[in-house]
């Protein structure tokens, strides 16, 4: 069913992006595209590229997305800035992809998983099985960061995982490479809303700490775990000497909003090309959405009139 949802959505994306591309590409003539990926395949990280390599994209680096938003640059070409989160170990996959493209990009890494080799999330599953009170990984979410993490403890040691995450001497190799630029994603990527001032602390200057010791570098640039942030994450880059930090907000590019509120559009591991580059246009929310959402509404308003004979 997910398989063939998949191939539904991707034939819709193909058509919108078909018939409006031109509408859905004058946008970024004037704006910079920002957008980021978790652990795409080599094909999906490829076809998206190549797709916006075709369209005329340049693909640019932290530094120049800095330099544009600080000097306030009229934008007259149209730019793609391409980061990535978690660090996971399935990015090194995309190496030829993007020195055949030569794309420089970001890769915003949280420190704990490249010391033991997972994500707190993976273990979610273990949790729910064991506690009745959990039914999902949104509960882990929503509740206070040291009870998260007091579930979290009763489960690590019972279960071995395979690495997801890069190692040390992956993190080492990136950054050496010439189009790579490291930043950073917490220590442990907690969901920093439910977070203490002093568990934050900790998150935004140890994470720094650790990658610039490890990678006798300046780390510069910072992504929010979960898109989550409020008043004190800004004090905190602020504090840290961050130079800039990404959002999980799609909205476009906007050159009056902050250094620390930088846009990108979420690519979608799991969907095909083109839904995703249909995404990407802002043609899935002018076209699909509305009437995925008539569809579902109608949906619901038969289900009722159905209940409604019964009572
Ligand atoms: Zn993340």
């Amino acid at each position: 069913m997910g398989q063939f949802k998949k191939i539904i959505a991707d034939i819709l994306g193909f058509i919108v992006v078909f018939l409006f591309k031109k509408s859905g590409l004058e946008k970024f003539d004037n704006h910079v595209l920002s957008i980021y990926f978790h652990n795409p395949s080599p094909i999906l990280f490829t076809g998206i590229v190549h797709f916006l390599s075709v369209n005329k994209f340049r693909f640019i680096s932290e530094n120049e997305l800095l330099i544009l938003k600080s000097m306030r640059q009229k934008i007259d070409e149209r730019m793609v800035f391409i980061s990535f989160d978690d660090g996971w170990k399935g990015n090194l996959k995309l190496l030829p992809t993007i020195e055949k493209y030569q794309i420089p990009i970001s890769i915003f890494v949280p420190v704990k998983p490249v010391v033991t080799g997972n994500y707190w999330w993976e273990y979610a599953p273990y949790i729910v099985k064991e506690f009745d009170e959990i039914t999902s990984v949104e509960d882990l979410k929503l509740m206070r960061n040291s009870q998260r993490i007091a579930y979290l403890n009763k489960v690590v040691s019972k279960h071995e995982l395979k690495r997801s995450a890069i190692d040390l001497s992956d993190l080492q190799f990136l950054h050496q490479h010439s189009l790579i630029t490291i930043g950073s994603h917490t220590y442990h990527h907690p969901i920093s809303v439910k977070c203490t001032e002093e568990e934050l602390a900790f998150e935004y200057s140890d994470s720094k700490k650790t990658l610039e010791a490890w990678l006798s570098t300046e780390i510069k640039s910072f992504a929010y775990p979960n898109g989550d942030y409020d008043d004190r994450d800004l004090e905190f880059l602020k504090e840290n000497n961050y130079k800039m930090a990404f959002t999980t907000n799609p909205l476009v590019e906007n050159d009056l909003q902050s250094i620390y509120e930088i846009p990108r559009i979420s690519i979608n591991t799991k969907g095909g090309k083109y839904e995703n580059i249909s995404r990407i246009l802002g043609l899935w929310h002018q076209y699909i959405q509305p009437v995925h959402q008539r569809f579902k509404t109608d949906r619901k308003k038969v289900s009722i009139c159905v209940i409604d004979q019964y009572s």
